[in-house]
């Protein structure tokens, strides 16, 4: 295996030693404009031709016969013009009618009635087809009155009979066309292209041998033209392997860039961990533990942690980011959590006072508004980076022992980052809701004088198939199991007219003494607009809920007012929170257990699934009513969801499904996309093999992630921001 890099210094590419390589423009066969159109289309190399992969086939070894009705399956079938005819119609539009009968050789009692084709303002194909003509014609048939037609049907004139070997009786591959080049024209070149590939020396799979199970040109063969279907499935699978363990090797590299420095082991013998976990009155769920040994292994090693913790609302991540957090002051570190919001910040510290109080560690609270408990001691950091790099430990010990009385928890935002807080020995960063913060802050982080143990924490939960790619450089464990005492959500999605009978319900249970979350969505953008819109919603569920207590949030509060009436919501001093989405993701209000959600069709399937979880935090049933005016197919099936189940990695995936593939995996963008056959979701299995085999090749050569794989990094960032969005 060349080294990457004299590869890339070498000069044009040899074409005997790399066919893939050669450019277009050295075929002489292709005409000089058709190589520029190739061009402008993205395809410049044989190579870049030959991974042109067809978008569907046709099976011409056997046509459709003409069909007799409509139906919403298309068809395929190949007929024979008998009659055109170029009519107007609305003034000076143009429609463009073809009449066939069925062509097929070998139908003895062939359907003998006609097939219509129609195209509408589109002039160029009247030039194209003509009486006589033999057509394959691919489309979804209508009935309109007594005629079966097709409206703009994709369709092939079969030219001659010389080419009958490369585009009828065959499975035929269809090919993403362009303007100019249509995908007849793509199937014969890749066809000639193929049969020219010098046999077997010069084009390497990019698969090690254990996984490869075809020569690569005879992958590549059987994809664009396959004997069968079987053919095609080895061959496609094939070629998925082999993008995928090219995005693999990606990935492994890009983990191993994260370790730029060694760290150092964060782990104390866990007898804090034991008193807290005694202390709780309820047990850890099976998740829980799961992750909480994940982390301590990662601890005990000198390789700096680099973990994501990902499950639902409600999953109890912050009580397995508090036991990793108190392994590592067990072991004489610091540790900080980050969160997105003073709010939660607050929360946070609150909540781990009183739990670390009755242990003895001392925790404090950093954030931009509040500076709470000691401040931090000024810290000798000339002399503490002295004693690092010099490894004397002893005066390290030395200087540590000076601040008996500094803080061994920080809870913070991200002011913990700057303004003067200095961590003496930071070894476990934890931050919360990672998309929120940016990559600068995370750097900030690392900048420490050894490398801290880092444990990312978001409500987003990832599907498995996601793990392994979009964040494959990351180690992650996930908590896929609400604790056990959780009170049911019960989600209903009525239409707006039903919008009284849902006040009437909430009335009832605000009698009860619950509090309820009616939440709306933003519409104006402007902060004028947005705080008369907030004033006006406002009123109406003021009205509504008379005679409680109704309070208003939304992004145009100033923080310290935000906190008093979070603060007013949580002492149950108001009953109704009406907000935009700026109730934070992680608020634990537990006697709320109503969420109100208007126009909930305007909501993302997983934002929608991450508002609820701010009910059904405590014994009470809680209730999750979403008011909404779908009409589309998408829309309703985002409330049927939403009704059927409540977690959070079924709506992930149906999230994903809803999408579609092409929104978040990149194979359907403009462009060419890295992934241009494989997909991530049906794939998955592939996907495994090919990480399985990636990890452990990388590990023994770590050669063989090229520059070139880099080209996955784009993809990866962008769906990695489309996933964590999800929630805001
Ligand atoms: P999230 O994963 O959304 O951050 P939290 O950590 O805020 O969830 O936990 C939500 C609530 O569940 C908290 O009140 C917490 O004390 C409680 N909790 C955590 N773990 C358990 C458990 N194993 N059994 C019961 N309740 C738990
Ligand atoms: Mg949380």
């Amino acid at each position: 295996m060349p080294d990457s890099k004299s590869k890339e210094a070498a000069p044009a590419p040899d074409a005997q030693a790399a066919p893939l390589e050669k450019p277009l423009r050295e075929v002489h066969w292709l005409l000089p404009q058709r190589v520029r159109q190739l061009e402008r289309f993205g395809l410049s190399t044989v190579g870049d031709l030959l991974t042109h992969f067809p978008r569907r086939y046709e099976d011409r070894r056997q046509f459709d016969s003409f069909p007799r009705d409509e139906s919403e399956k298309p068809v395929c079938v190949c007929g024979l013009v008998t009659k055109t005819a170029a009519k107007r119609f609305g003034g000076w539009r143009r429609m463009f009618e073809v009449t066939l009968t069925d062509a097929r050789e070998e139908s003895t009692h062939a359907f003998t009635g006609s097939l219509v084709c129609r195209w509408f303002n589109v002039h160029f194909v009247q030039k194209m087809i003509a009486t006589g003509h033999r057509l394959v014609v691919y489309g979804r048939p209508k009935r309109r009155g007594k005629q079966i037609v097709i409206d703009h049907p994709e369709f092939e004139v079969v030219e001659n009979d010389e080419e009958v070997s490369i585009h009828l009786k065959r499975i035929v591959p269809i090919h993403p066309a362009t303007e100019g080049i249509t995908s007849r024209m793509l199937r014969s070149w890749i066809y000639r292209l193929l049969q020219e590939l010098p046999p077997g020396a010069g084009i390497e799979s990019p698969l090690p041998s254990t996984l490869a199970q075809l020569s690569y040109p005879d992958a590549l063969r059987g994809v664009h033209f396959p004997e069968d279907n079987d053919a095609l499935e080895a061959a496609r699978r094939e070629l998925v392997l082999a993008e995928f363990f090219e995005m693999q090797l990606y990935v492994a590299a890009r983990r191993a860039e994260t370790v730029t420095r060694p760290g150092e082991p964060h782990c104390g013998p866990g007898r804090l961990l034991e008193k807290l976990h005694d202390a709780l009155p309820f047990p850890l769920t099976g998740a829980q533990k799961r992750a909480i040994e994940e982390i301590r292994a990662d601890l005990a090693t000198s390789r700096p942690m680099n973990r994501l913790l990902h499950g639902d609302v409600g999953s109890g991540k912050t009580l397995v980011a508090l036991s990793a957090m108190l392994l590592a002051v067990e072991a004489g570190f610091q540790a900080a959590l980050m969160a997105p919001t003073q709010i939660l910040a607050d929360q946070h510290f609150l909540n781990f006072k009183r739990l670390l109080e009755p242990l003895g560690v001392r925790v404090a609270l950093r954030t931009g508004a509040r500076q709470e408990d000691t401040a931090l001691p000024l810290f000798d950091e000339q002399a503490w980076t002295a004693a690092i790099r010099d490894e004397d430990n002893q005066r390290r010990a030395g200087l540590l022992k000076q601040r008996d009385d500094e803080p061994q928890i920080l809870v913070g935002t991200h002011a913990l980052l700057y303004e003067g807080v200095r961590f003496s020995r930071l070894g476990l960063a934890v931050i919360d809701e990672q998309h929120k913060f940016g990559v600068m802050q995370r750097a900030a982080l690392m900048r420490q004088p050894v490398m801290p143990d880092v444990l990312v924490m978001t409500a987003t939960p990832i599907p498995r198939t996601l793990t392994m790619t979009v964040f494959g450089d990351l180690d992650v464990s996930t908590l896929d199991e609400l604790p056990a005492n959780r009170g049911r959500i019960v989600t209903a999605a009525r239409d707006a007219s039903k919008l009284p009978d849902a006040i009437a319900f909430i009335q009832k249970h605000l009698a009860e003494g619950r509090q309820v979350y009616v939440v709306y969505p933003l519409i104006e953008e402007s902060a004028k607009l947005e705080a008369k819109a907030a004033a006006a919603e406002y009123e109406k569920w003021k009205t509504a809920f008379a005679p409680y207590r109704c309070e208003l949030l939304h992004g145009r509060i100033a923080p310290d007012e935000k906190d008093a009436i979070m603060e007013r919501f949580r002492k149950n001093e108001s009953q109704v929170l009406v907000a935009t989405t700026v109730i934070e993701v992680g608020i634990d209000v537990p006697n709320a257990t109503i969420m109100l959600i208007e126009n909930a069709e305007r909501f993302g399937l997983a934002q929608l699934h991450q508002l609820r979880g701010r009910v059904g935090r405590g014994q009470h049933k809680s209730y999750c009513i979403l008011i909404h005016n779908a009409d589309t197919p998408e829309g309703l099936e985002k409330m049927k969801t939403l009704e059927a189940t409540c977690d959070g990695f079924e709506i992930a995936e149906a999230d994903l499904r809803l999408r579609g593939p092409g929104d978040l995996l990149g194979t359907a963008q403009s462009g060419l996309p890295p992934l241009k056959l494989g997909d991530v979701i049906a794939d998955a299995q592939l996907m495994r093999m090919a990480r399985k085999a990636a990890t452990a090749i990388f590990a023994s050569d770590p050669h063989l992630a090229k520059p070139e794989h880099r080209r996955f990094k784009k993809m990866l960032a962008e769906q990695r921001k489309l996933i964590l969005s999800q929630v805001s």
